[in-house]
């Protein structure tokens, strides 16, 4: 017996594409193209603790009905049911109306009003305000994609239930918070059995044993209003939200593709692959994004596009003048005067145009500055001294004191290089045992290694000056932290 397929439905997360290009919903979910946000997708929830903080936050609304149905059908059917009760609390709730579908991560009904509350693993501090707008009024850039994810929520289910009243509420990390008990993070496992992943909290768990609450449920109606009264663009032409989401999903049920208007977002488009597909390799929507708009062939990618073009702020000012190529970029576009890089090494514009023409001064595929890494090299004292950190910053903090997202450093290695050129493993230090804070053992473990000698200090990156400078527990000096790497 054939089963149906499912239904294409435009979801949260397609209606998240669309925001970014329309062009992606012909992409998405297809095999054959390459998606780097699949392959990302769980590790960047496992990081972010998204699945440990929506255990967490059902906590916090305890009684709740989760619906499990496999299918869609099965879903949206029983949410009905359970918006009969005329009290209830349902956990992944299922609505549809006119080919749009969402999950909603946790519904309060109330007699005639539903709160719909999106759990988010971001972190939030009540002293930014509950605004959400940068200096010029706008939502924020940082906080817009989250805003849409539950305007998209509210206008699915106006349209699905549309006798009832909404409110809507982000529930974020709240970064002022301290856990008030130690262990909260070790309550929440998280069980990975093929592709589902889950959180298994610990017997008995209950929000009372949970001390301080730890998220915060931010009211955000109005920022919801803004967005479902303001406009989407589609094919450059200004719609209201319910006309652009409209054609979004007509777009997707039918499988069309909205033609491409390729732009600087492109550099990061998840369904491009570093070089134009071999035959038999998965497809690159980028590749033939930009090959029917422009009307290339396999070689036009060749020698590199401005999306490569390092360290470049004005892309979207070179495509609008159709300069696509690498070869086509001229040192009037990158504002330079003087090509030959003058004693104190290369600009940052020179080193454009070099990328551009592929000619290095001296010859060959690349340039070293030997008189200006010598000069800088003079300033180093030896014995030399590399560190590099591990951290965690989990949503949920592992012991009492701790703040959402607070950096814990567990780990170090540690190592020398002599004047001779003998490089040698010096030390590290590791403390990962469940229940044991790391931070003082971690800080007097570097200071021993650190304060034999007058030697420079290296870290592998800015990290490791953020992690000792941050207050206030762990703002020990340990000693003069130098370049980094
Ligand atoms: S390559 Fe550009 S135009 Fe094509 S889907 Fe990606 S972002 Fe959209």
């Amino acid at each position: 017996m054939s089963t149906a397929p499912p239904p294409r439905y435009l979801t949260k997360s397609r209606f998240k594409l669309a925001l970014e290009c329309p062009t992606k919903l012909f992409y998405t979910g297809k095999a054959e193209f390459h998606n780097r946000a699949q392959e990302d997708a769980f590790l960047h929830a496992l990081a972010e603790g998204g699945f440990q903080v929506g255990a967490l936050a059902r906590l916090m609304y305890p009684g709740g009905v989760e619906v499990i149905d496999d299918s869609h059908a099965g879903q949206l059917a029983t949410t009905r049911e359970l918006l009969q009760r005329p009290e209830v609390t349902v956990y992944e709730a299922a609505l549809e109306a006119q080919g749009l579908f969402v999950r909603v991560d946790i519904l309060r009904k109330r007699g005639d009003e539903i709160e719909l509350i999106e759990v988010k693993a971001k972190s939030y501090h009540p002293k930014e305000g509950p605004d959400f707008r940068c200096a010029r009024g706008q939502l924020s850039s940082d906080m817009l994609p989250y805003l849409q994810d539950i305007a998209f929520q509210r206008y699915v289910a106006a349209l699905a239930f549309p006798a009832f009243r909404y409110r809507c509420f982000l529930m974020l990390a709240d970064k002022s918070a301290k856990s008030s008990v130690d262990g909260i993070n070790q309550r929440f496992r998280i069980k990975r059995a093929g592709p589902r992943t889950s959180v298994e909290v610990a017997p008995g768990t209950d929000s009372a044993q949970l001390g301080a609450p730890l998220l915060r449920a931010v009211p955000v109606d109005e920022h919801v209003d803004e967005i479902v009264g303001g406009e989407l663009v589609v094919l450059d032409r200004s719609v209201s939200f319910g006309e652009g989401v409209a054609l979004w999903a007509a777009a997707y049920r039918a499988d069309d593709r909205i033609s491409p208007r390729p732009s600087s977002m492109c550099a990061s488009c998840e369904f491009k692959t570093p070089t134009f597909p071999e035959p038999g390799q998965p497809r690159s929507g980028f590749h033939e994004c930009w090959a029917e708009s422009f009307g290339w062939q396999a070689t036009d990618f060749a020698g590199g596009t401005v999306l490569d073009l390092w360290n470049y702020r004005n892309k979207p000012k070179l495509l609008a003048a159709s300069v696509l190529k690498l070869s086509d970029v001229t040192p009037t576009h990158l504002s330079l005067a003087d090509c030959a890089p003058g004693p104190a090494g290369m600009s940052r514009a020179q080193r454009q145009w070099f990328q551009c023409s592929g000619q290095w001064p001296g010859g060959g595929e690349q340039f070293v500055n030997t008189a200006g890494l010598r000069a800088v090299m003079c300033a180093w004292r030896y014995p030399l001294h590399f560190i590099d950190f591990e951290t965690s910053a989990v949503a949920i903090p592992f012991r009492r004191g701790q703040h959402p997202y607070e950096t814990i450093a567990f780990q170090f290695s540690h190592h020398v290089m002599h004047a001779d050129g003998r490089v040698e493993h010096k030390s590290q230090f590791l403390e990962a045992r469940p229940g044991v804070d790391p931070t003082l053992p971690f800080l007097r473990a570097l200071r021993a290694a650190l304060s034999d000698d007058e030697g420079t200090v290296f870290r592998w990156a800015a990290h490791e000056k953020t992690v000792l400078q941050q207050p206030p527990r762990v703002r020990i000096l340990v000693a003069p932290i130098g370049p980094e790497l």
